[in-house]
C-alpha cells in the first residue's frame, strides 16, 4: 500500500464528464489499496475567465480581491470531484487550503508556501477516505485567502507530498511525460522514462512548460518522487527523480529545450575599465528586468562590446536604458535583436564526458547555423542562434546526440 498525492490539471477536470473520469481513474488506486490525496485545478480556462470580469471592473484590483476571486475556480472542482467520488461509492471529503490548512505568507497573487498542517488529512485517509485539496490556494497568518502564483496547483501537489512523506506526487497533464525536445518541432522526439530534479529545472526553465518551475524546485529539495503522466492514457509517464549513480551507460544528453522569448542587446565600443559592467546592468537591474546570458569581449582597440539577453517582452525598456548608458559612457552604439532563439543542452551526463560542446557546435556548423552567443554550466551549454535557424538546429541536435534512439 502506497500513499499517492495525485494532480489533475485544468483540462483534465474540464467538463463534468471529464471530473467523473477522473473519480473513476482514482478509484482503480484505491481498489489496488492504496491511499489517495487528489489536488485540482480550476476547470480550464475558469481562471482566466474570472481574471477578465475582475479587469473588466477595475484596472489595478486589489491583489487581496484577487486571491478572493480566482481560489474560486478550485473550490468548485474540489466539490464537484468529491460528488463525483461518493456518486461511486467512496468516501471522499474536499478541502480549501485555508480548511487543511496550507499557511503561507502573505503575498498575494504569488504567495509562498510556509507551513502544511498535515493531521487533518492524516485523520480522513486513515479513516479511508480520499482527500480532495483545492491546488493553487492557502491561507496567511491573518487568514487571509492567498494564491501561489499561475500554474501553483503543481506546487500544492508536491508540498502535500512533503507534508505526508508520500511515496510518488503524480501529476496528471494532458501530455503522457517528459520528452527529448518539443515533439511539434521534432517528430522523433521520445518519452523519457525518466530525469532528474536538476535536469528537469533546467528543461522547464529553457521552455519545457510541463511543470510549474517552483514545483520542481520543491521536489527537489524534499525528495519528493514526482511523475508526468497522462490523465487518459495508461502509460508509465516520466519519473522525476536524484541523480542516481554515475552511469558510464546514460545518455549525455536527457533533452534539447529551446525558447523564443528572448531578445539580445548589444552595447558597442564601451571603454575597457573597471566598474563598466556594473554601469551597464545596474540600470537594467533597477528597472527590474531579468537578465539571462551576458557575453563581454575586449577588442583589439581596448574597447569592448558589451551583449546580454532579455526576455523579449522587456526589449523595448531595456533598449532605452542602454541609449542612456552609452550616451554616459560614450560608447559607439546600441543594437536590439529580438529574432533569435536559444536552445539548450541539458543533461547531467556531461559532467562525465568531454567534447559535447565541440560536438554542438560542430553539429550546427556542418546546417550552417551561426552561433550568436555560447553559455554553460555544469549539466547545460546553451547557444543564441537567428531565430529562422531555431527549428533546423533543434532537429540537427535531436539526432546527432541520438536522442531518437531508445535508451539502453
Ligand atoms: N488555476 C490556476 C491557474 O490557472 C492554478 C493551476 O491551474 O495550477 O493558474
Ligand atoms: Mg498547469
Amino acid at each position: 500500500m502506497a500513499l499517492i498525492v495525485q494532480k489533475y490539471g485544468g483540462t483534465s477536470v474540464g467538463t463534468v464528464e471529464r471530473i467523473q473520469a477522473v473519480a473513476e481513474k482514482i478509484s482503480r488506486f484505491l481498489k489496488d489499496g492504496h491511499q489517495v490525496v487528489v489536488v485540482v485545478s480550476a476547470m480550464s480556462g475558469e481562471t482566466n475567465r474570472l481574471i477578465g470580469m475582475a479587469t473588466q471592473i477595475h484596472d489595478e484590483p486589489t491583489p487581496r480581491e484577487m486571491d478572493v476571486l480566482v481560489s474560486t475556480g478550485e473550490q468548485v472542482t474540489i466539490a464537484l470531484l468529491s460528488m463525483a467520488l461518493h456518486k461511486l461509492g467512496i468516501g471522499a471529503r474536499s478541502f480549501t487550503g485555508g480548511q487543511v490548512p496550507i499557511r503561507t505568507d502573505s503575498a498575494h497573487m504569488k504567495a509562498r508556501i510556509e507551513h502544511i498542517d498535515e493531521q487533518s488529512m492524516r485523520a480522513d485517509l486513515n479513516a479511508g477516505r480520499v482527500v480532495v485539496v483545492a491546488g493553487f490556494q492557502g491561507i496567511d497568518p491573518e487568514g487571509n485567502i492567498t494564491t501561489l502564483g499561475r500554474g501553483g496547483s503543481d506546487t500544492t501537489a508536491v508540498a502535500l507530498a512533503a507534508a505526508l512523506k508520500a511515496d510518488e506526487c503524480q501529476i496528471y497533464t494532458d501530455v503522457d511525460g517528459v520528452y527529448t525536445t518539443d515533439p511539434r518541432v521534432v517528430d522523433s522526439a521520445r518519452r523519457l522514462d525518466r530525469i532528474t530534479f536538476e535536469e528537469m529545472l533546467e528543461m522547464a526553465s529553457q521552455g519545457s512548460k510541463v511543470l510549474q518551475i517552483r514545483s520542481v524546485e520543491f521536489a527537489g529539495k524534499y525528495n519528493v518522487p514526482l511523475r508526468v503522466l497522462h490523465s487518459f492514457q495508461e502509460g508509465p509517464g516520466t519519473l522525476i527523480t536524484v541523480d542516481e549513480e554515475v552511469d558510464m551507460e546514460k545518455p549525455v544528453i536527457s533533452g534539447i529545450a529551446f525558447t523564443r522569448d528572448e531578445a539580445k542587446l548589444t552595447l558597442r565600443g564601451v571603454p575597457d575599465t573597471p566598474g563598466i559592467a556594473y554601469k551597464i546592468l545596474g540600470p537594467v537591474g533597477e528597472a527590474n528586468i531579468e537578465i539571462d546570458m551576458i557575453v563581454q569581449n575586449v577588442g583589439a582597440d581596448g574597447a569592448t562590446d558589451f551583449t546580454f539577453t532579455v526576455h523579449r517582452n522587456d526589449m523595448a525598456k531595456a533598449r532605452k536604458i542602454l541609449e542612456q548608458v552609452a550616451a554616459d559612457l560614450g560608447a559607439r552604439d546600441v543594437l536590439a535583436d529580438d529574432k533569435i532563439a536559444k536552445v539548450a543542452l541539458v543533461g547531467v551526463g556531461m559532467r562525465s564526458h568531454a567534447g559535447v560542446a565541440s560536438r554542438m557546435f560542430q553539429s550546427l556548423a556542418s546546417e550552417g547555423v551561426n552561433i550568436e552567443m555560447i553559455s554553460t554550466s555544469e549539466i547545460k551549454i546553451s547557444v543564441v542562434i537567428a531565430e529562422k535557424y531555431l527549428e533546423l538546429a533543434v532537429r540537427a541536435l535531436h539526432s546527432a546526440f541520438e536522442l531518437d534512439k531508445p535508451a539502453s
